[in-house]
């Protein structure tokens, strides 16, 4: 069942995401080359505390750490440790905080210094496909609009969208009720209402869309060992138009 969020809820969740958003830029500053991925996770939980915010993944199914750091070819849920960030990396970093009892979840790729400008391309895709998914977060629109208008950007580019891991809705827990393939028809599955939360998140590769999941049980990275890129915002539903409660700084 999806759960409608009053207008109460969704402003309560706006500070959940506002430490979102201000967490994932103060993260894009710090993550340079040299800097070891559990400096960023140790960064996050930090600025959290600071913030008056609680990690959302930490201990979530067992998850060790406050934040996703996935590199490269690890497409979602890396644990972030000694791995030192390079040049030409493209780090994804997927942040969630409870605040109030309420959850927000967002997620962004960092390309570091210069990367290939094939790189640069599957990066500025992913964000687009996601901004293509928002924009069908309208009343009246059927959920399977998102994932099909997500899947056009990414599919027009030649990228492959992930079929394993979708999006979800978001609200007193990380996830509720419906899951959001990144693909699939349009006009299907439940119709939009005023109240709905949703987090949307791309999470596109170069090559092949199939994933596997590393030893450590987390670390989801493509099986042809393609480059990934992941983009996430939780966005209300409202009768104005999608709210986008992650929005970043620079209107991102
Ligand atoms: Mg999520």
């Amino acid at each position: 069942m999806i759960e409608l969020k009053s207008t109460r809820e969704i402003e309560l969740m706006r500070e959940a995401g506002r430490v979102v958003a201000g967490l994932l830029d103060h993260l894009t500053t710090y993550a340079r080359p040299g800097v070891k991925t559990k400096d960023l996770d140790q960064e996050a939980l930090a600025y959290l505390r600071t913030h008056a915010a609680k990690p959302a993944f930490l201990g979530y199914r067992g998850f060790p750490a406050t934040i996703c750091v996935s590199i490269n070819e690890e497409v979602v849920h890396g644990i972030p440790g000694e791995r030192a960030i390079a040049s030409g990396d493209l780090v994804s970093l997927d942040v969630g905080a409870i605040v109030n009892g309420f959850y927000a979840d967002a997620a962004a790729t960092v390309v570091i210094g210069t990367a290939p400008s094939k790189a640069q391309q599957l990066t500025r895709t992913t964000q687009r496909a996601l901004e293509a998914g928002i924009a069908q977060a309208v009343v009246g629109h059927r959920l399977s609009d998102i994932s099909h208008a997500v899947q056009q950007v990414i599919e027009r580019e030649g990228f492959g969208v992930v079929r394993d891991f979708v999006g979800h809705g978001i609200g007193r827990a990380l996830h509720e009720d419906p899951p959001i393939p990144n693909f699939g028809p349009p006009h299907i599955g439940p119709r939009l209402q005023v109240g709905m939360v949703l987090a949307i998140e791309p999470m596109v590769t170069m090559g092949h869309y199939d994933v596997e999941v590393l030893a450590d049980g987390w670390t989801a990275v493509t099986k042809d060992r393609s480059l990934a890129a992941h983009f996430e915002h939780t966005v209300a539903i409202t009768e104005h138009g999608p709210d986008v409660l992650t929005q970043r700084a620079d209107g991102s």
